[in-house]
């Protein structure tokens, strides 16, 4: 649209993307560029998307190994022809989330929590998502939309925190989180906020100043868990942003999910758990994966994972071992295994 139609009206000047913005729209999007980047082998990568395209931040790719189709973290991200295999048991909605709806975004399934699912985008793309069969590229709740939220999460007195979910709800930028912020503010029976995010270590710019200033000044304080399943994913360019939020103050924990490939091992989960420790972060969950289609190459069985909890307690302080659940629909909190 040309300025020129509205002399008399100031132009409307779009605020120039902040840093993190531009990584997001420079995300491989093509398994061929990310194959290449990486000097991966075809034979070992044939892939086939089905469905849920590939995206992965330049970040990351940059932690990958070149050359080695096996890498943990590329394991998290490339579409493996196996996801075509359809396997009994593995459905579309494992979760249980319809079921859950209270209004647009609003899910609330556990006593006193509520998840408010600001987008259903995300900066990267895991392949073991139980997400990954929905629609994935949906815009951001609508002013609308989140109205019909807000009104739920008021209206109902036994919710104490809510969660901001997605996707990924720092997809939103900071303008749009700190207007959100101040709503749930103002809703009294709010104790808690918390964040499930991956950007801050697949984007660490992300973790922009005013981002840590907007959690810091709400009256709710802030939890943020993070979904590392790989010591490799914690960087040293993560250090200082999770060192910012700390310093605003913010509880850093983070949930892992089990995966075949990534982190099935004693000593990948311990020396996870050891990298999260010194940046501050404390390991909550370990998450069996969700049965969900197009992921069944990415289970460790029941037993097997008993057996890594139970290395990892023997080797570990007990504050370093996460609980050990798995997601079963109906269930009343996440189920200890
Ligand atoms: C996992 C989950 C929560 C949070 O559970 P916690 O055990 O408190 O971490 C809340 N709501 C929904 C819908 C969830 O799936
Ligand atoms: S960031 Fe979270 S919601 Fe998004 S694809 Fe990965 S696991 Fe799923």
């Amino acid at each position: 649209m040309s300025s020129t139609d509205k002399p008399d009206k100031p132009a409307i000047v779009p605020r120039s993307p902040a840093h993190w913005q531009s990584s997001l729209s420079h995300a491989f999007e093509k398994p061929s560029q990310l194959r290449e980047f990486l000097a991966l082998p075809g034979e070992e990568t044939a892939t086939s998307e089905h469905g849920f395209r590939l995206r992965v931040p330049r970040e990351f790719a940059a932690l990958i190994d070149k050359g080695a189709p096996r890498d943990p973290l590329l394991r998290q991200v490339w579409p493996l022809t196996d996801e075509g295999r359809a396997q009994p048991g593995f459905s579309a909605d494992p979760v249980g989330d319809r079921a859950a709806r209270r209004a647009p975004g609003v899910l609330r399934k556990y006593h006193g929590r509520a998840l408010l699912m600001l987008t259903s985008a995300c900066p990267i793309h895991c392949r073991y998502c139980f997400r990954r069969n929905y629609p994935h590229d949906a815009p951001l709740l609508t002013a609308r939309a989140m109205e019909e939220a807000l009104m739920a999460i008021r209206g109902d007195a036994s919710i104490s925190e809510v969660i901001l979910s997605g996707g990924d709800p720092l997809m939103a930028d900071d303008e749009r989180l700190a207007a959100l912020i101040a709503r749930l503010d103002a809703i009294p029976q709010l104790r808690r906020l918390r964040i499930h995010s991956r950007m801050p270590l697949v984007i660490p710019a992300r973790v922009t100043e005013e981002l840590a200033a907007l959690l810091q000044r709400s009256r709710l304080p802030a939890t943020l868990v993070l979904h590392a399943n790989h010591a490799r994913e914690l960087a040293p360019g993560v250090a200082a942003p999770l060192a910012r939020l700390r310093s605003a103050g913010i509880t850093l924990l983070n949930q892992s999910v089990l995966l075949r490939g990534v982190n099935d091992d004693g000593d990948a989960l311990t020396a996870l758990s050891e990298r999260l420790f010194e940046h501050g972060v404390l390991p909550y969950y370990l998450h069996l994966l969700d049965r969900v289609a197009g992921a069944a190459h990415f289970e460790v069985e029941e037993a097997q994972a008993r057996q890594l909890v139970a290395d990892m307690r023997r080797r570990l302080p007990g504050y370093l071992v996460p609980r050990l659940v798995r997601e079963i629909p109906g269930q009343a909190s996440k189920t200890p295994i």
